[in-house]
């Protein structure tokens, strides 16, 4: 009534949940393969976690950016011991946001040197957020419609296409920003022998290698960083969704001669790595840790079950898994919400499947029995 319609809202009101349930309104018993878009990492109500964030909220849930936090601290060293090189990290609160400070470093990099390389390859059906730098950078038309113009310095290439990144390189390309599996865009995977390539591309360029990890991040295709699955070595990662499993929590992970970049009184955020937020993440990233081979062992059960229903192609790592149904499959997500499991379909024709990392093979099995009914 009173809330704008930005939304398409399925027809449920859930009011509690608890490991990889979810329950209505009505008591009604739903399995949950979405966790929030691949936020709720632990599942529902992770005693931890509910403990980490009660236990802070009694004790101090923020202090400003303006005093010393040592709960940002010990989150960070969790967060650059898994990185590949000696790192250093900002706090935010969304993935749109990291993606932001991940622009301005890239961009403020280039400046510091007195160069103009301030535009930044991205690629089509990739999705980076909807604030205007992320907004610029994702290069889908269905999110930029109507709010041109964009900001300046973007150009598009195709996924798994060396060649079009070849094209849309010129003297003022700064650096080289996408997702190792576009989430949104449709479960796309890079290829292992283009991420190889364009690797070595940006090294050959001076390129900067920014990774999307807002939704690949913390666990989610069986690593801790979905970039260590393909031997890749990232500048710059960002982070959100799933760190703080429910709590709003985004970080920025840069290689370390790069944090210099951001010089006091450069870049801020008010809320960015509260305390209340940090000890959620806190608790988040040390159970995920414990739990990747159950990922990858469950991904690649869930994978070999879907495929075996033949109804479209199976695509994805870990626990983030796509099924090109080849039709459109929104009504397939209403029946299964019927039959009491969550799913969701995007870029109009793939089921997408995320489910919490705690999900095991008996719940796969209920999943696959649902799907088997509809499809
Ligand atoms: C969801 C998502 C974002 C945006 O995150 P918000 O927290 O909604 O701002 C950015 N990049 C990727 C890859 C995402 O999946």
């Amino acid at each position: 009534m009173y809330l704008i319609e930005n939304y398409t809202r399925l027809p449920v009101r859930f009011v509690r949940g608890e490991g990889v349930y979810l329950y209505d309104d009505k008591g009604k018993r739903y399995l949950d393969f979405i966790s929030g878009i691949a936020v709720c990492s632990l599942g529902h109500a992770d005693p931890d976690l509910v403990e980490a964030v009660c236990d802070q909220a009694k004790k101090l849930l923020h202090v400003s950016n303006l005093f010393e936090n040592p709960w940002q601290e010990e989150l960070a060293e969790e967060l650059v011991r898994e990185f590949w090189t000696e790192g250093r990290v900002f706090f935010c609160n969304s993935g749109t946001e990291a993606n932001e400070t991940a622009i301005k470093i890239a961009r403020k990099f280039w400046r510091d040197r007195g160069e103009d390389r301030y535009r930044i390859i991205t690629f089509r059906n990739g999705f980076h957020g909807r604030t205007y730098g992320s907004l610029s950078a994702t290069a889908q038309e269905r999110f930029q419609d109507g709010f041109q113009p964009m900001l300046e310095g973007f150009d598009y290439a195709v996924l798994n296409d060396m060649e079009s990144v070849k094209e849309v390189f010129t003297d003022k390309t700064g650096a080289v920003m996408l997702e190792v599996i576009q989430g949104e865009g449709g479960v796309n995977e890079c290829e292992p022998g283009f991420l190889k390539s364009l690797q070595e591309f940006c090294r050959e360029k001076g390129l900067l290698l920014i990774v999307d990890e807002v939704q690949t991040g913390i666990g989610r295709t069986g690593y801790f960083y979905g970039y260590q699955g393909y031997g890749i070595e990232p500048d710059i990662i960002t982070l959100a969704k799933g760190l703080g499993g429910g709590v709003p929590v985004g970080a920025v992970v840069v290689r370390k001669d790069l944090a210099k970049v951001l010089t006091p009184g450069t870049h801020g955020s008010t809320f960015g790595g509260n305390p209340l937020a940090c000890r959620a993440s806190l608790t988040v990233v040390r159970k995920v840790r414990k739990l990747l081979p159950r990922v990858r062992e469950v991904g690649e059960y869930f994978r070999k079950r879907l495929e075996e229903l033949g109804a479209g192609r199976v695509k994805g790592r870990g626990l983030m898994i796509g099924l090109d149904t080849g039709t459109n499959c929104r009504e397939v997500v209403l029946k299964a919400l019927e039959r009491g499991l969550v799913i969701n379909c995007t870029a109009g024709k793939v089921l997408r499947f995320l489910p919490p990392l705690i999900v095991e093979k008996e719940h796969v099995d209920q999943a696959i029995e649902i799907l088997k009914e509809i499809l």
